[in-house]
């Protein structure tokens, strides 16, 4: 079956059948929802209101969903599937509260296929824009609706080519952070100084985080530490490197950490602790960066 063929039947359904919500509209999800996203508005603390943003919450399919064949947004994504348009991101949602809903009441959601749209090239690969509408009812009334759009899209197989790729790797070099890469250059290794408090701090950012100041110098490091934190790379290979390789986040007796490259070491000889001396990588004229490696303990 063609995916257009998919997508006229499955439109032609209308709305899906009801999915009942498995608990009714509850304070401990409600307090759950709150506490994870912040949000302290009494309203909604005090009970009685659930925030409408929950909506979604209430139907959600959990951990171990059933097979709905009948729901038009698993069909459609199956013929999806089928084509070869495996990978999913979801692109916009618009909800529209309708009123609030109670403790007690019980959601259900029904579904309907609204428009496939494709197939359109995107920086991720071929693929197929598939937008639904889903309405939740409390009884036979309707408390919001949610227009969600997806993008199922076939992935692109072939890697990025090396230049590309290691492109992307380069740090970001900004206003605030270009004297940090000029001294690598010329194998300096600066940590910026607040000029009003004296306070050290890396990554170098615009302001101060303790007095806010904005007038900011450096001063050079010793260019020794040890090693706070380490992870070993395996996955996905980086140009000119060979997996596993070590990076290491690395404490400065001047009291700022780094995060560098360890250089030559197997993932055995590291340990937390470590004595490690800075080094210069030279990649280009434009960036230099800070490596490390270990020293005699
Ligand atoms: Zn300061």
């Amino acid at each position: 079956m063609t995916i257009s063929d998919a997508v006229q039947r499955i439109a032609a359904r209308g709305y899906g059948p009801a999915r009942t919500a498995r608990d009714p509209v509850n304070p401990a999800m409600i307090n759950n929802w709150l506490e994870a996203l912040g949000d302290t508005n009494p309203r909604y603390a005090a009970g009685g209101v659930a925030p409408p943003a929950m909506t979604q919450v209430w139907t959600m399919r959990g951990l171990h969903p059933r097979a709905e064949p009948d729901d038009p947004l698993a069909a459609m994504t199956g013929a999806l599937d089928e084509a070869g348009f495996t990978s999913v991101v979801a692109t916009n949602c618009s909800q529209t509260y309708h009123r609030g809903v109670r403790l007690g009441e019980r959601l259900a959601v029904r579904s309907r296929l609204v428009e496939v749209a494709g197939p359109k090239r995107t920086a991720l690969g071929e693929g197929w824009f598939v937008t639904t509408e889903s309405i939740w009812y409390s009884g036979d009334e309707p408390v919001a609706t949610m227009v969600f759009r997806v993008l199922k899209f076939r992935p692109d197989t072939a890697p990025p080519a090396a230049s590309a790729s290691a492109e992307a790797l380069r740090p970001a070099v900004s206003q605030d952070t270009a004297f940090f890469w000029a001294g690598t250059a010329r194998r300096d290794l600066l940590v910026q100084r607040c000029e009003a408090c004296g306070r050290l701090r890396h990554p170098p950012g615009p302001a101060c985080p303790d007095c806010g100041a904005t007038r900011l110098d450096h001063v050079p490091a010793r260019g020794t530490g040890t090693v706070y934190s380490y992870v070993v790379h395996h996955h996905p290979p980086v140009p000119g490197h060979r997996c596993p390789f070590v990076v290491v986040l690395v404490e400065l007796p001047e009291g700022v950490r780094m995060v560098g490259e360890l250089l030559d070491a197997s993932p055995d000889e590291v340990r937390i602790g470590s004595p490690v001396r800075v080094e210069f990588v030279r990649i280009d004229d434009e960036l230099t960066l800070p490596a490390w490696r270990l020293e005699p303990s």
